[in-house]
C-alpha cells in the first residue's frame, strides 16, 4: 500500500512546496477523498482546483470515456476533425450568451487564456490595426502560470523571478467594498491605463466576471461594467472573460457572462468542462471576432497536440448532458443562495470574518483584523495557511489565499463544492469549516491580544 504521507527526501516528484506534507490520496467517491491510510477528507473544493464539479467515481462519465477510448481516443485536428469536437462546439454555443458562434478547444485554463490573447491580438491585426497589442487586466487576478497569462496578474508576489519574461501589461485595481464600492475608481484607473498605453494600442481588457482564487466570489459593481462597455465602444478593444472556473455551471449559470451586464467578445473556460474526468478547455468566440478571420486571412493556425481530440470532447459532451439531465445549473443557483446564508450564519459572531460572498457554488470568505474590521490581518500571522492546515486536520479540503503585497486583498478562503454534493454533505462542510475558522480565530485573537477570547453569542 502507498504511504499516507511521503516526505520530500523520499519523493522523486518535484513538488510545489518542498516542506509541505502532502496526503497521498488514492480514491474518491462523491465528495469524499480517501488517503492510503483509509483516512477520509470531505472535499469542499471540487478536487482542490474547482475542476471536479460532478464529484468522484461517476460510472456514467467513466463509461463514456471507456467507450470513446475504444472507438477513437485521439486524432489531431490540424488536418482532421471528429464528430465529438463538432458536437461539443455546437452544444457550448447553444448555452453561451447570444452571439457566440465558434469554439476552439485546448487542454486547460491557461492555454484557453493564452488562446484568447492570441485571438484578440490577431483579430485587430486582421482588421488592419497591428498597433493593438497591449492588454489591461485586473491587478487582483490569477489567469495561469504560463508567461503570458502570468503577465495578466498584477500580483507581483506570483511573478517570482519571472519578471524579465513577462509582457508589461497594465492593471487596474478591483472595485471591492473596501477600495472602491461604486466602481468609479476602477474606471478612473482604466482611463489612466488607456491613456498610458494609448487607446489605439490596446487589444483587450481581460478579467474574471466573478473571481475565483484571487478575490473569491467578487464581482465588480454594475457601474464598472457599464463604464467598461462605454470605453469598449469608444476605443474598440475587445473584452475577454476568464471563465476557467466560472464557466460550465459554477455560479449557477452556464457561464457567468450569461448574467453579466456586459457581453464579452471572448470567453475562455476549462475546469468544469471536463469535471475532473478529462483535461479540456475552450475559447468561445463572438461572431464579429470570427468575422475578422472569415473576411480576412481565413486562417487562425497554431494549436496544441490535444486540441479537440475525441476522448476529452466525448467527456465534455457527457458533462453537459449530466448538467442538463440532473438540473444541476438550477440546483447550483438555488442551493447556492441557501448555502451562502448557511455559511454566513455559521460564521456569524466570529470577528475574524469580514465578509462572506457567494454566487452559486463559488463562495468566498475574507478575514479581517478582529481589533479593527477595516484592516486586513498582519501577513506574518499566516491566517490563510493556518485555515487550510486546520481544515485538513478536521478532514476538510478548502483553499485559502494569503494577503497580497499591494494591500488590495487580505487573507481569504474559497469554498466551492461539487454541484452534486448532497444537502447532508453541504451541512457537514459548513460545520467543519466554521469549526475550523472558530479555532483559528481563537488562536489569532489570543496571539493579538494576549488575553483569552471573549464569549460569543
Ligand atoms: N484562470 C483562473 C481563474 C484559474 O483559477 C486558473 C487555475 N486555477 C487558471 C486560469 C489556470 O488554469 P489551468 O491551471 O488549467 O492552466
Amino acid at each position: 500500500m502507498a504511504q499516507a504521507i511521503v516526505d520530500s527526501p523520499e519523493t522523486r516528484v518535484l513538488r510545489p512546496e518542498l516542506d509541505r506534507r502532502y496526503p497521498m490520496v488514492v480514491r474518491g467517491e462523491g465528495v469524499w477523498l480517501e488517503e492510503s491510510s483509509g483516512r477520509r477528507y470531505l472535499d469542499a473544493m471540487s478536487g482542490g482546483s474547482m475542476a471536479a464539479t460532478l464529484g468522484y467515481g461517476r460510472s456514467d462519465l467513466i463509461e463514456v470515456a471507456r467507450r470513446q477510448a475504444r472507438q477513437l481516443a485521439y486524432v489531431h485536428n490540424e488536418r482532421l476533425t471528429n464528430p465529438l469536437q463538432e458536437q461539443l462546439a455546437r452544444e457550448l454555443v447553444d448555452v453561451a450568451p447570444a452571439g457566440f458562434t465558434r469554439v476552439r478547444f485546448v487542454t486547460g485554463g491557461a492555454e484557453a487564456n493564452e488562446l484568447a490573447i492570441r485571438l484578440a491580438r490577431s483579430y485587430h491585426v486582421e482588421r488592419g490595426e497591428p498597433s493593438r497589442w497591449q492588454i489591461i487586466s485586473q491587478a487582483q487576478a490569477y489567469h495561469g502560470p504560463t508567461l503570458e497569462t502570468l503577465a495578466l496578474t498584477g500580483r507581483s508576489g506570483l511573478h517570482g523571478p519571472l519578471g524579465p519574461y513577462l509582457a508589461p501589461h497594465l492593471h487596474v485595481p478591483p472595485s471591492t467594498r473596501w477600495l472602491d464600492p461604486t466602481g468609479e475608481a476602477a474606471l478612473e484607473a482604466l482611463d489612466h491605463a488607456l491613456e498610458q498605453a494609448g487607446p489605439e494600442n490596446v487589444a483587450a481588457f481581460f478579467c474574471e466576471a466573478i473571481s475565483a482564487a484571487a478575490l473569491p466570489a467578487y464581482t465588480p459593481p454594475r457601474r464598472f461594467w457599464e463604464g467598461l462597455e462605454e470605453r469598449r465602444r469608444e476605443h474598440g478593444f475587445l473584452v475577454c472573460f476568464d471563465e476557467v472556473v466560472t464557466g460550465v455551471g459554477r455560479t449557477g449559470e452556464w457561464f457567468a457572462a450569461n448574467a453579466t451586464p456586459l457581453t464579452p467578445d471572448l470567453v475562455a473556460t476549462a475546469k468544469g468542462l471536463g469535471a475532473g474526468y478529462t483535461a479540456i478547455g475552450a475559447v468561445l468566440v463572438r461572431d464579429h471576432v470570427y468575422g475578422a478571420f472569415a473576411e480576412g486571412s481565413r486562417r487562425f493556425t497554431l494549436g496544441h497536440t490535444w486540441d479537440g481530440a475525441p476522448l476529452p470532447c466525448a467527456v465534455g459532451i457527457a458533462v453537459l448532458d449530466v448538467l442538463r439531465s440532473e438540473g444541476l445549473i438550477e440546483r447550483v443557483r438555488e442551493r447556492g443562495r441557501l448555502l451562502l446564508e448557511e455559511l454566513a450564519e455559521a460564521l456569524r459572531g466570529i470577528d475574524l470574518v469580514g465578509e462572506v460572498r457567494g454566487h452559486g457554488f463559488l463562495l468566498g470568505v475574507s478575514y479581517v483584523d478582529p481589533r479593527d474590521p477595516d484592516s486586513f490581518l498582519p501577513p506574518e500571522l499566516r491566517v490563510a495557511g493556518r485555515i487550510d492546515d486546520a481544515a485538513l486536520e478536521r478532514g476538510l479540503v478548502v483553499l485559502s489565499t494569503q494577503p497580497t503585497r499591494d494591500g488590495m486583498a487580505g487573507d481569504q478562503s474559497l469554498f466551492a463544492p461539487a454541484f452534486t454534493a448532497t444537502d447532508a454533505d453541504l451541512d457537514e462542510m459548513v460545520s467543519r469549516f466554521s469549526a475550523t475558522v472558530s479555532q483559528v480565530a481563537a488562536e489569532v485573537e489570543r496571539e493579538l491580544s494576549g488575553v483569552s477570547v471573549r464569549e460569543r453569542g
